[in-house]
């Protein structure tokens, strides 16, 4: 568009950003299946299954994007999964009925990442960008009260830099790091986001955060990363725990097989008490009812806590083994036939994942179900901003997960990766060019001005206090007790006491982190520990609020599920008259519990409102 840009990441290439670890696929209203998808359907499901506390102005646009999203990454040159006679293949992800999602294998995106990082790097060699690889942004810079640049630090030499700007862009992704495990990168944190909000922007629906039902089980005290098994995979697996209690405890003993165990002795739960949805629920919702049958005992996964449930693909393997030998003509096919068959349409499907399985949990899901328990993956909350994706600070643009827009309390599969290029490919380039139209003209922004060397002392200042700090414990000590009290205190289910007993716990273990953290080494040199413990602390302030904006809101709405609000079954109960707003909180100081909420109101001119069923 020929502006001058400089780019920043703190890995070693933007190739590494954590969207390369994106599985299952990428939706747009294509309708290729002619199965009754339209821009309004996707826009429907997707202000459902966001439990209707999104706006409804940014889905509708989202939805109306999503088809040439398609577009721009084919004439990018991403490889999508192809049908037989060469027209881009589809399949459903949770809360919707219609195939819309597009995907290559399991590795959607890593190549729409591809996609973008060869466009990058083609401005890259005209000399329209400027890349800075291993930088991390630790501040933004105000001049004027608008966005004039930012404070990097750059991760090999440790030196600070100043860069300015005409307008300043936050693209760094979610947080969900907070709980210390998740299915983010190890690298993923809040502190770009966080600084913009210490800055003047507003901080949106912190407490709306996504656990995702299939992802690896916990298997000790010393992990530190939990791995996702696609949500494609519920296509074609079903989700059961045994019947009775002892059967569960055989399995978790070792004395009884799951493949030895009847079907009249399964309890297939999602297809039981969703019907019309079965294992193709929202993500919240499977979430929740594998919670309810492990806190129940029927747990699976012989760990500390018993938390498994099993995905099986026994019945896919005969259904497609069964489909693939007729293709081929063989309309009496032996029971071996259509096992190899069926199991070698899985691997043409989901090769990968299996293969990731196998590696980690040495168990063969081609041949025993695959065991799975909720876990935190994806955060609907982050910088407020508004229809043209900025935030309250002007010039401050904030895109992708580290914004709040588009998905309300939960986000539905394959959705986070069509808001972020939406965002990025379809919406920036106008409203950003809009707001340069009336700056651009300012000329260079100057980097001596007070602002910026007032921003530079405060990056140094923090830093020089860790390192000076000689504490006793590590950065992962305090990341990991954080962690724990936000799993049981701010996790899957939350409670007035819990989330009480969260604030107060987190503010103690703030000041105890900055009192007792130990960081080796110098601010100088390639310092991990460092960039850690920068991180951590904003991991500590956001813990705080997300507890507190869990605490103010007082129903149960798609990810935020508050024990107080629930129906005779379980399910959310929303308090439309009181809650449909956005929480959007102003920084006030040191002390997080002094934050302001403030409220924006959601109207819906387009969609009637009711309660969620996916019965
Ligand atoms: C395991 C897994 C699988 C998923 N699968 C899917 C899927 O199939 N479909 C789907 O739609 N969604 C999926 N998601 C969600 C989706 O991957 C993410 O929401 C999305 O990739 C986020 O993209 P982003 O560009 O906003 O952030 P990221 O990809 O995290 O990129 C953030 C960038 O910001 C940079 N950055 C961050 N902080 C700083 C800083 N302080 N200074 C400098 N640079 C910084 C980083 O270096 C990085 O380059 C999945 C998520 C997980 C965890």
């Amino acid at each position: 568009m020929g502006y001058n840009v400089k780019a920043f990441c703190f890995q070693d290439s933007p190739r590494r950003a954590h969207s390369i670890a994106a599985q299952g696929g990428v939706n747009a209203a294509k309708n290729y299946q002619n199965d009754g998808d339209s821009v309004y359907r996707l826009f429907y499901d997707t202000i459902k299954g966001g439990d209707y506390r999104a706006r409804e102005a940014n889905v509708h646009r989202l939805a109306e994007v999503s088809g040439n999203i398609i577009d721009q990454c084919v004439a990018q040159g991403v490889p999508f999964a192809r049908e037989y006679g060469g027209m881009l293949d589809n399949r459903s992800f949770g809360g919707t009925q219609v195939q819309r999602t597009l995907y290559a294998a399991g590795q959607t995106g890593q190549q729409l990442l591809l996609g973008a990082y060869s466009a990058l790097s083609r401005q890259i060699g005209l000399g329209r960008i400027k890349m800075y690889n291993r930088h991390e942004m630790l501040d933004l810079v105000k001049v004027d009260g608008k966005a004039r640049g930012i404070i990097a630090r750059n991760l090999i030499t440790g030196e600070i830099e100043r860069h300015s700007a005409h307008a300043v862009i936050i693209a760094s992704g979610g947080y969900g790091n907070v709980y210390f495990l998740s299915t983010n990168a190890m690298g993923s944190n809040v502190t770009a986001a966080w600084k913009v909000h210490k800055r003047g922007a507003l901080f949106s629906n912190p407490c709306f955060v996504q656990i995702h039902p299939t992802c690896i089980p916990v298997h000790g005290v010393n992990q530190s990363k939990l791995t996702l098994m696609s949500e494609s995979l519920r296509n074609s697996g079903r989700i059961w725990v045994p019947k009775k209690k002892e059967d569960a405890e055989a399995i978790r003993a070792g004395k009884l097989k799951p493949t030895q165990l009847k079907e009249e002795d399964r309890d297939y739960f999602l297809e039981r008490r969703y019907p019309a949805f079965g294992n193709l629920v929202p993500r919240d919702v499977a979430s929740r009812a594998a919670k309810e049958r492990c806190d129940e005992g029927f747990g699976i996964e012989a760990n500390d806590t018993n938390e498994g449930v099993y995905l099986d693909f026994s019945t896919e393997i005969q259904n497609k083994g069964r489909q693939a030998a007729y293709a081929q003509g063989n309309h009496n096919p032996s029971a071996e036939e259509v096992t190899r068959l069926g199991k070698k349409w899985l691997e043409e499907k989901y090769g990968n994942l299996f293969a990731m399985y196998e590696k980690i949990t040495d168990e063969n899901p081609y041949e025993t179900p695959m065991k799975i328990y909720p876990a935190v993956h994806y955060t609907m909350g982050g910088v407020w901003v508004d229809y043209n994706l900025q935030s309250t600070i002007p010039g401050c643009f904030v895109a992708g997960e580290a914004n709040f827009s588009d998905h309300g309390a939960n986000r539905l599969g394959a959705s986070a990766l069509m808001q972020g290029l939406a965002d990025g490919y379809f919406v920036l380039p106008y409203t950003v060019s809009n707001y340069l139209a009336d700056e651009i003209r300012t000329g260079k922004i100057a980097t001596d001005s007070p602002e910026f060397v007032e921003a530079e002392n405060s990056v140094k200042e923090a830093i020089n206090k860790f390192i000076g700090n000689n504490g006793t414990k590590s950065v992962d000590h305090f990341h990991k007790r954080l962690g724990l009290i936000m799993w049981n205190k701010v996790g899957m289910a939350r409670n007035e006491k819990g989330l009480k007993e969260a604030i107060a716990e987190i503010a103690a273990l703030k000041d105890e982190f900055y009192k007792d953290v130990y960081v080796p080494g110098s601010a100088d040199e390639l310092n991990p520990e460092l960039e850690k413990a920068l991180r951590v602390a904003d991991f500590m302030d956001l813990g705080q609020l997300m507890a507190m904006d869990a605490l103010q809101r007082n129903e149960s709405c798609g990810g935020h599920f508050r024990e107080e609000y629930q129906d005779a079954e379980g399910e959310t109960l929303r308090d439309d008259d009181n809650f449909s707003f956005v929480s959007a909180w102003e920084y006030m100081g040191y002390d997080i519990s002094k934050e302001m909420l403030h409220k924006e109101e959601l109207k819906y001119e387009f969609i009637k409102i009711a309660a969620r069923n996916y019965k």
